[in-house]
C-alpha cells in the first residue's frame, strides 16, 4: 500500500527531476541567448559596414570645394553599390526571418517541379552568360511535389546562383532532377572554385564567407545557404555538400513528394 515513507522517497525524487530538468532548460535557454546575440551583433555588423563605406565617400566630397564633376560621379556611383548591397543584406535577412517561423507556415501546394526549375534558370541565364558560366538542366521524368513553392525556390535559386559567382570563366554549373516513388532529387553541380574541407561544416551558418573579401566582392551577404538549408528542413528534406577545392562543388538535395504536416 501507500505508506507515508513511499510518499516521502516519491516526493523527493520528483523535486530531484523537476531540479534537473529545470538546470537543463535554464542551460538550454543559455545557449539560445547566446546564439541570438551573436547573430544580432553580427546583423548590426554587416549593416554598418556599407554605411562606413558610404560616409566615407560622403565625407570626403563634403570636405572639398572644387570636386571635379567626374570624381562626383565615380563617388556616387560607389554610394549606389553600396546602397545596393544594404538592401540586399536586408532582403536576405526578411527572406531567413519568414523561415524561421514554424513549418505550420508553409503554404504548401503540388508544384511541377520541371517547371519550376526551368523558370528559376531561366531567370539566371542571364547572369550566367554575363560571368561565361554554362547553365544546363537535365531533367530525368517528370516530377511533382507537395511544396511551398516559394520558399524552394529561394532555396534553389541560391544553390544555382552560387554555382555561378563562385565559378571560373567558361565553366559550368549543371542543375539535375530525378525522383523516385518517395522523394524528388536535386543536384546542383559546377566546376567552380570549391570549397575547403574545414569550412564545409560552416557554410550552413548565418553570414559564414570563405573568403570574406571574395565573397564581399562577387557580392555575397553569408546568409544564401542559412535560407536554402532552413527551407529544406522545413519540409523535411536532407541536403548534402561534397566539393574539392579547385574542382568544383555539388549540392544533393532530397526532397519528400508528400508534404506531411
Ligand atoms: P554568400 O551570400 O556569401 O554566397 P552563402 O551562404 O550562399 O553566402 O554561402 C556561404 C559561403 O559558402 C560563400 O561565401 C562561399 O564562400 C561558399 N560557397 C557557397 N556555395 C559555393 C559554391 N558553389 N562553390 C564555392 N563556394 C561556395
Amino acid at each position: 500500500g501507500y505508506g507515508s515513507s513511499d510518499l516521502k522517497v516519491d516526493d523527493f525524487s520528483e523535486t530531484q527531476e523537476i531540479s534537473t530538468k529545470f538546470n537543463e532548460l535554464t542551460a538550454r535557454m543559455k545557449v539560445l541567448d547566446d546564439s541570438r546575440q551573436e547573430f544580432v551583433s553580427n546583423v548590426s555588423h554587416e549593416l554598418k559596414t556599407p554605411l562606413t563605406s558610404m560616409k566615407v565617400l560622403a565625407d570626403s566630397l563634403n570636405g572639398q570645394e572644387d570636386v571635379p564633376i567626374e570624381l562626383y560621379r565615380e563617388f556616387m556611383q560607389d554610394i549606389g553599390g553600396e546602397i545596393e548591397r544594404e538592401t540586399k543584406i536586408i532582403n536576405d535577412l526578411l527572406s531567413l526571418v519568414k523561415m524561421d517561423k514554424s513549418a505550420a507556415d508553409l503554404n504548401i501546394s503540388q508544384v511541377n517541379m520541371n517547371e519550376l526549375l526551368e523558370q528559376i534558370l531561366k531567370r539566371l541565364r542571364p547572369i550566367a552568360e554575363k560571368q561565361h558560366v554554362d547553365l544546363v538542366l537535365e531533367s530525368f521524368r517528370p516530377v511533382t511535389a507537395e511544396v511551398d513553392e516559394v520558399k524552394i525556390t529561394l532555396a534553389i535559386t541560391n544553390l544555382i546562383e552560387n554555382g555561378i559567382k563562385y565559378n571560373k570563366p567558361d565553366g559550368w554549373v549543371h542543375v539535375s532532377l530525378n525522383a523516385d516513388h518517395q522523394f524528388c532529387y536535386l543536384k546542383v553541380s559546377d566546376s567552380g572554385i570549391g570549397i575547403p574541407e574545414e569550412s564545409l561544416e560552416h557554410i550552413y551558418e548565418r553570414f559564414y564567407r570563405v573568403d570574406k573579401s571574395h565573397s564581399r566582392e562577387i557580392g555575397g551577404t553569408g546568409l544564401g545557404l542559412a535560407i536554402t538549408q532552413n527551407a529544406i528542413l522545413m519540409h523535411r528534406g536532407a541536403i548534402k555538400v561534397f566539393s574539392t577545392v579547385g574542382e568544383g562543388t555539388i549540392f544533393n538535395v532530397r526532397l519528400p513528394l508528400n508534404y506531411i504536416a
